[in-house]
């Protein structure tokens, strides 16, 4: 639904209601006063049943509203924060994945809830939306400028300097880190220390800033300097004194391990060093010099020690509270060495991690808007428009036009992570069905991905980054499969719902918690993390077959029915966040009670192997 066509359906709503009871003020209170109502024992009158025949019509234009799209009307704070995100990625200005996804969409949630959201990340490139501030800053002798731009409520800082500038020059993709995936920028660790200096700067710097009384939200690597320079360095002078640091890990993959002797250009005092130490058994810090070539992986066998600096250890000591994008990962990554990437005991030490489940941008990702879907198509008319743009995925691709065949499709990175490599090994136990695979990646699999074509004529590999692609496959497929060994939220299986595909996943981190076997997916259970297994190929062939053995059945049309249905926005997930950082910056009694209003989408998952 539109925007402009959500705040029609939400007026009419208020409208009707209100004409029989004017005490009724929002839509909100609508839905309320019909509950109190139901269960009150006030004597029966004519104006009280007008009353509630009215609410009742009310509450069901506001239902079908929220059921073909629009989300709920959002609740203000009265205890309105000062929300500073600092990350290295904020979409749609940069993006690698879901860091820049969450850092663009939920901060406007907040902001719509009334709080004050700043975020903060590196200018890559010349945004033509953005205005230089004239103010600059020094940090540790380099001058450092604030670009600065206000989108739907929220105050967007760019950090301007010829590191992040020059370097990348508005290439995105892993470009911001380095030349390539799994290759860090020689220099990484001076350019994300200034990053970070400067943006706890710019908070009192800016005229628009909070000042220091705000609560940060630092995110993955890159930025986990701020709670250690908050609580090190400046609180121990006096300052920041009631500035609080959530710490959010979006992949604990990447950690930002460098070498000891890169303390010294960080220019942070001695005492950091306890929780930045860490000591590992690898050889290697992989970056331009000594690249992760496309086979390696860290041996298994402890070859150490080695000494080195861990910047993800030192944000999650340092900062009041450890947050990742799912309940599942956050019990995941405290569980052991494997899963929590040797962090596991530092994330107990802490106090483990509390999970959010990500919400996703319900804008760009719509199928009634969408303009690379030929009939545009809700819940209502879910069939008709899932039918044509199959149609036309299938004839764009080359692949049979053919109704009848279920076909799965793969949009992500060709990585281990990601699993392709077990989809590709169970592709030759995959027979009726049709299989196509968008992903750029690993030049191993990009060359498997390019040749399925010539294995069988069911099959189409593309290799290129394509949003029109994606958005093809995400409303043409029947299911998305999504075979990753470790998933921290995932995105590809919300977009897919959202468009009525139903997703066909791994039982790993926030798979599990956005996808119900039997309801809104299939699961296939979770698969080796370290290598290929066999019995994984296995897997997911079997769960492939099962999901095409209900296609087009009642059931499997129930299914498409529950995906499409949820509300998968950011409005409930940042009603969640809000409670989480009133807990931390003022120790909010009623948060619990907030944080339990908003159920993770799958209360009770019981992984099915096939
Ligand atoms: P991650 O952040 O781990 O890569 P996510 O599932 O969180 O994975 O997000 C991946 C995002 O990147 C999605 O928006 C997806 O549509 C997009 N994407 C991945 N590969 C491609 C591709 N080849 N072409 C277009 N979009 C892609």
């Amino acid at each position: 639904m539109l925007a402009a066509q959500q705040k029609a359906a939400q007026k009419a709503a208020m409208a009707s209601a209100m004409q029989a009871a004017p005490r009724v003020a929002t839509g909100r209170s609508v839905v309320a006063s019909r509950t109190m109502s139901m269960g009150g024992a006030r004597p029966m009158n004519a104006p009280a049943v007008a009353q509630r025949a009215a609410v009742r019509r009310a509450t069901r234009v506001l239902v079908s509203a929220i059921a073909n799209g629009a989300t709920a009307p959002v609740e203000k704070t009265s205890n309105p924060m000062n929300i500073v995100f600092v990350s290295a990625e904020v979409a749609p200005w940069s993006k690698t994945g879901g860091l820049g996804d969450v850092v663009g969409g939920l901060p406007i949630e907040l902001a719509k809830r009334g709080h004050k959201v700043i975020t903060i990340a590196p200018r890559y490139d010349q945004y033509s939306d953005c205005w230089d501030t004239s103010v600059v800053v020094n940090v540790d002798g380099e001058s450092v400028r604030f670009f600065h731009a206000i989108k739907s409520g929220v105050h967007r800082v760019f950090i301007d300097h010829p590191w992040f500038l020059a370097k990348v020059w508005g290439k995105t993709g892993s470009k911001l880190y380095g030349n390539r995936s799994g290759s860090d920028y020689i220099d990484n660790h001076k350019r994300f220390t200034m990053f970070c200096k400067a943006a706890i700067e710019s908070v009192r710097a800016l005229p628009f800033g909070p000042g220091e009384d705000c609560v940060f939200v630092a995110n993955d690597w890159h930025s986990a300097l701020i709670p250690l320079i908050i609580k090190d360095v400046y609180q121990p002078r006096g300052q920041f004194k009631n500035a609080k640091v959530a710490y959010c890990i979006h992949n604990i993959a990447f950690q930002g391990r460098f070498w000891p002797e890169s303390f010294k250009d960080m220019q942070l005092p001695q005492s950091t060093m306890s929780k930045l130490g860490f000591i590992d058994g690898y050889s290697k810090v992989f970056d331009e010099k000594n690249p992760l070539d496309d086979d390696e992986k860290p041996s298994d066998s402890w070859s150490g020690p080695f000494n080195k600096l861990n910047w993800m250890k030192a944000g999650i000591l340092a900062a009041d509270k450890v947050l990742t994008v799912s309940p599942n990962y956050a019990s995941e990554i405290g569980s052991g060495p494997d899963k929590g990437v040797e962090l596991d005991s530092i994330i107990r030490m802490a106090g483990g991690a509390e999970g959010i489940v990500n919400g996703m941008d319900v804008t760009e990702w719509n199928p009634k808007t969408d303009k690379y879907v030929p009939v545009k198509y809700d819940r209502n008319s879910v069939f008709e428009g899932k039918a044509a743009a199959k149609a036309a995925l299938q004839a764009e691709a080359g692949l049979p036009v053919d109704p009848t065949a279920p076909l799965f499709g793969y949009i992500g990175r060709l990585e281990e992570q990601k699993g392709v490599d077990i989809l590709l090994s169970a592709l030759p136990k995959i027979s009726n069905a049709q299989v196509i695979i968008l992903g750029t990646g690993k030049a191993k699999y990009e060359q498997l991905v390019k040749s399925m074509a010539t294995k069988n004529p069911n099959f189409k590999g593309v290799v290129k980054f394509s949003a029109p692609m994606a958005h093809q496959i995400t409303a043409g497929a029947d299911f998305i499969l999504v075979p990753s060994r470790f998933e921290p939220c995932g995105l590809i299986q919300l977009h897919a719902m959202q468009y009525g595909t139903v997703p066909v996943v791994a039982s790993t981190g926030g798979l599990v918690d956005t996808v119900k076997e039997g309801v809104t997916g299939f699961h296939m259970g979770a698969f080796d993390p370290d290598r290929l297994n066999p019995a994984d190929a296995d897997a997911v062939a079997a769960t492939v077959s099962r999901a095409a053995q209900v296609f087009q059945t009642p059931k499997f049309r129930e299914m498409v029915k529950n995906c499409i249905s949820q509300d998968l926005s950011w409005a409930a997930p940042a009603k969640k966040w809000e409670a989480i950082l009133e807990e931390v910056s003022r120790g909010c009694t009623a948060a619990p009670a907030k944080k339990a209003s908003v159920p993770t989408p799958v209360q009770k998952q019981i992984p099915v192997r096939a």
